[in-house]
């Protein structure tokens, strides 16, 4: 089986030339599910990998904007609809200058095991464009959301694909990306969107979900070993919202996050991040972490930092791929972290996820610890849908229930595999058992 499976990676990188991120995330998923595919032969008969590894559907388009100047400027826009055997296609969309088809399809196919582990119904899908937000004033970001929007309305419906935010798509953006659809179709579809502000039907605790989640799975990984997440030194990658909120999560549960970080560098604060200073940097100014340490004495910033050098219990990568390598690994091993939790998709390089398996780290995958994101998406649809808008205290409640949930089934399933504690065997297996089971019960489609 194992050869079987080796020849179809071999296919997808012969098919899908110069997608390296594509190729690891297949990769990742192909090298657990050997034993499943023992298990129940059918699934090699009705070929469901292989119709896992080709989109439903990719598509691709300009996107024309005129910038501050009026110089006309063009971008190019994305949106790969993965597989919808358990649902509407849902995933975040992505601006980034690093943005091509390659990592759209990663974070498309991630989000079809992700999706399924969150067991509400959800499909698997991605976009975004190459737009670089940065320095953009508010103006170019509308009129660019708008551009967006008047290509990709064509492939949206609420339970045809829904996206949603990623990197450097947030509130503002869904805003006027929901705003641009409303006006083109004459249709207040609240749910052909999420993450939505709370004023336009977006569910309260939707900024916060990803990285709450992150904590909340964490919290259970630790409790399995009886060991709590109050007292615990951390560093968490990134300050974005997934950041923001997984180092505001992990501070209310009694641990103290020392280091945190963006593209450009690294800040230390022994006392403890103060997250509403954070806030106010990167929320209200969309500014830089170096003014961070400019507002506060007791806070260094290294510009050329590596936060993996930083000893921690636990470390929470939560800025984006690849950002985990092999000697940070060993070095946070060296240093005595006892577990590591993606907050982000696919942080961590595959040659890192195998030394921290070496050294006895915990680590848990982001197809479950990041999860909570588009779970809390998926439940703002059920808000949409029945237009009842729930508490902030009623989405946090079932967060954390479906954070829970996925740490079980990851967590059983990798003990009925034989592979008991690893994480990554347990969230593959279970979230491809699901996908492939729906896939299997429509046929051939
Ligand atoms: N972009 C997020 C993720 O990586 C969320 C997607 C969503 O809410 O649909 O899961």
């Amino acid at each position: 089986m194992g050869a079987w499976v080796e020849d179809i990676h071999e296919e997808v990188v012969d098919r899908n030339p110069h997608e390296p991120e594509f190729h690891q995330a297949v990769g990742e998923v192909l090298a657990c599910i050997g034993p499943v595919l023992e298990r129940y032969p059918e699934l090699v008969r009705y070929k469901v990998v292989q119709r896992l590894c080709e989109p439903d559907r990719q598509i691709m388009f300009r996107v024309p904007w005129q910038d501050d100047q009026g110089e006309f400027q063009i971008n190019r826009g994305f949106r790969v609809e993965f597989n919808n055997a358990l649902g509407p296609y849902k995933g975040g969309l992505r601006f980034h200058p690093s943005v091509y088809l390659g990592i759209v399809k990663f974070l498309g196919f991630e989000q079809i095991f992700k999706n399924s582990l969150t067991d509400l119904g959800i499909g698997g899908g991605k976009g975004g464009s190459d737009f670089d937000s940065k320095g953009k004033s508010e103006g170019e970001i509308m009129r660019f959301c708008q551009s967006y929007m008047t290509e990709l309305y064509l492939h949206l419906g609420e339970r045809t694909d829904v996206p949603a935010g990623d990197i450097s798509v947030g509130p503002r953006e869904i805003g006027y990306l929901f705003g641009q659809y409303k006006r083109i179709t004459n249709r207040y579809e609240t749910g052909v969107i999420t993450g939505k502000d709370a004023a336009i039907g977006g569910t309260l605790g939707r900024v916060e979900a990803t990285g709450y989640g992150c904590v909340y799975f964490i919290e259970e990984m630790l409790g399995a070993r009886g060991q709590v997440v109050e007292g615990k030194t951390c560093t968490v990658s990134g300050s974005g919202n997934v950041a923001i909120y997984a180092i505001e999560k992990l501070q209310e549960l009694g641990a103290k996050v020392v280091a945190c970080s963006d593209s450009r560098g690294v800040i230390h604060d022994e006392q403890g991040i103060d997250v509403q200073l954070l806030k106010q940097i990167k929320e209200e100014k969309r500014a830089r972490i170096s003014e961070y340490a400019a507002a506060l004495d007791r806070a260094q910033y290294t510009g050329s930092g590596n936060i993996w050098e930083t000893p921690c219990d636990l470390a929470l990568p939560c800025a984006t791929q690849n950002e985990l390598h092999e000697t940070d690994a060993n070095k946070l091993a060296e240093n005595g972290c006892i577990a590591v939790a993606e907050g982000a998709n696919m942080p961590t390089t595959p040659e890192a996820v195998q030394a921290l398996g070496r050294a006895g780290v915990i680590f848990a995958p982001g197809k479950a610890a990041n999860a909570g994101g588009v779970a809390v998406s998926a439940l703002e649809m059920r808000q949409n849908a029945g237009r009842e808008p729930w508490s902030f205290g009623a989405v946090d409640k079932a967060l954390r229930a479906t954070m829970k949930d996925i740490h079980r089934v990851c967590h059983t399933t990798a003990g009925e595999y034989g592979l008991a504690d690893d994480y990554v065997y347990g969230a593959n297996i279970a979230g491809f058992l699901k996908v492939s089971r729906a896939m299997v019960s429509q046929g051939l489609v």
